[in-house]
């Protein structure tokens, strides 16, 4: 019988065990909790929940709820414990925290096929069959090793993402298309904003709310990407001549430069969907959306992605993972969980269970390829693993990363909802004749 690693007791971590075990694999689950702790977690829980217990919504017509339902269709061990778990929370999936992370540190230890180590994994041997799903806070060590197999350049630390906006839901009539001095193409979809209008935002950005950031998040990243909020407040002026500066444009319908600006830029080559470049922000979710619709263009913006700003280690994905999550050139090191570049407990669970089928399909010697991208795991898979990307930036589901019918807006959620079931279900078909699928 062959045996695997799996670095990492994580929702990532404890999907990928449960996957391979139930496949009859023999798992060594290592976690260092709660010998040495992350600065987040507080206690020894396998699958321990750091923030929110709520694991966003169910209705198969999101992308949250499409990806719940390809999870389950996977045998999910963290939405079945969910489902047993959880409390009232209106649309969304929300657990008691504690009953959750202890039924599954139940379900894993008492699983015959998986030994948990309580121990720190300190040194990656690319040559054993390996499953890395060590989170956002991985150790230091375990950083150090990463980045021998990788090259420390690949290995980023923080995430300051910007705002990404449903690309229908901006006023196309008050915004224009172009590059800064028209260099290269019109690449930059431009918000102008008047001397009011930057004034009253200014205003507004300063008095909202923030997100407190956590202690171990010290102000080294604040140096280098910093909040629009923070460069807002070294100066009425300071966001015109960074981030908004208008130099080099000029509104068509004025035919003058604007006060200050806003540039967008496509976030896929569909254009469906477009990053607020540099708009890294604290703010609260609400507060983001009410002081950003008070940019003209933006006024009836729909937020794919709200911004933030947070300790988290991941990988330039892109340019080291392979489709099959396994690490370039070191075939039988596979990555899984937020530190593939996915964001969120249920995106990276959904990853865990994706490298866990792959490490099956590697060991029994048989091809895999992951789900298309008109599923919500397929989208992700394609997302992390772009080649074609530049500035890599986390991501959690959402329509704007699955492929988009082509139908009208009006029932758009419906088809695509079945398309991905009957895309993920052909998948799963495949799957079968491929891993010997058992129930
Ligand atoms: C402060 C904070 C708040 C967050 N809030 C939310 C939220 O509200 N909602 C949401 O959806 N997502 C949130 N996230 C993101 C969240 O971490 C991920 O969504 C999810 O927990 C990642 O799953 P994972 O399995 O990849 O990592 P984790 O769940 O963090 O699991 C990784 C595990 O690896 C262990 N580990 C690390 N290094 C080693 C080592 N060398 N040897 C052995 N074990 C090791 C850790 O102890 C940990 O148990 C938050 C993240 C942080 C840091």
């Amino acid at each position: 019988m062959s045996r695997v690693r799996v670095v990492g007791g994580g929702l990532a971590g404890v999907e990928a065990a449960h996957f391979l075990s139930g496949n009859g694999i023999e798992v060594d689950l290592f976690e260092m909790r709660p010998r040495a702790m992350t600065p987040a977690h507080k206690t020894g829980w396998l699958a321990e929940l750091v923030c929110s217990n709520s694991f966003k919504g169910v209705d198969p017509l999101t992308a949250h709820g499409i990806l719940k339902r390809e999870m389950a269709g996977l045998g999910s061990l963290v939405l079945e414990v969910a489902e047993q778990t959880k409390v009232p929370a209106g649309k969304a999936l929300a657990v008691d925290r504690e009953a959750f992370s202890g039924r599954i540190t139940a379900h894993i230890e008492s699983s015959p096929l998986i030994t948990t180590l309580r121990e720190e994994f300190l040194v990656i041997d690319p040559a054993l069959p390996t499953i890395i799903a060590s989170g956002p806070l991985t150790s230091d060590a375990l950083v150090s090793s990463l980045a021998g197999v990788t090259g420390t350049d690949r290995l980023f630390f923080y995430d300051a993402i910007s705002p990404i906006l449903d690309a229908e839901s901006i006023d196309m009539g008050s915004a224009f298309f172009a590059s800064r001095w028209s260099e290269g193409s019109d690449d930059y979809l431009n918000c102008p904003l008047d001397r009011d209008a930057y004034q009253g935002f200014v205003a507004e950005l300063l008095d909202a709310d923030r997100v407190q950031a956590h202690t171990f998040e010290d102000a080294r990243y604040f140096e280098s990407c910093l909040p629009i909020e923070v460069v807002a407040g070294r100066g009425s002026d300071a966001l015109r001549f960074g981030t908004m500066r208008p130099v080099g444009l000029v509104d068509p319908k004025t035919g003058k430069r604007p006060f200050a600006v806003v540039q967008l830029r496509k976030e896929n080559l569909k254009g469906n969907a477009y990053t607020m470049v540099g708009f890294q922000t604290r703010l609260t979710f609400p507060e983001q959306e009410r002081v950003i619709r008070l940019i003209p263009a933006l006024s009836h913006a729909r937020f794919l992605r709200h911004g933030s700003i947070h300790r988290n280690t991941y990988l330039d994905s892109p340019r080291v993972l392979e489709q099959d999550l396994s690490l370039k050139g070191s075939p039988n090191l596979f990555l899984a969980g937020q530190i593939t570049g996915v964001e969120g407990y249920m995106e990276s669970a959904a990853t865990g269970i994706m490298a866990g089928v792959s490490l099956l399909a590697r060991l029994k010697s048989r091809p895999f390829s992951p789900p298309g991208a008109d599923t919500a795991l397929g989208a992700l898979i394609h997302y992390i693993t772009d080649r074609n990307t530049a500035g890599f930036q986390p991501t959690n589901t959402n329509f704007g990363i699955m492929e988009q019918p082509d139908v009208p807006k009006k029932g758009r959620a419906e088809v695509r909802s079945e398309r991905a079931d009957l895309s993920f279900t052909q998948w799963l078909k495949g799957l079968d004749d491929v891993l010997e699928w058992k129930d």
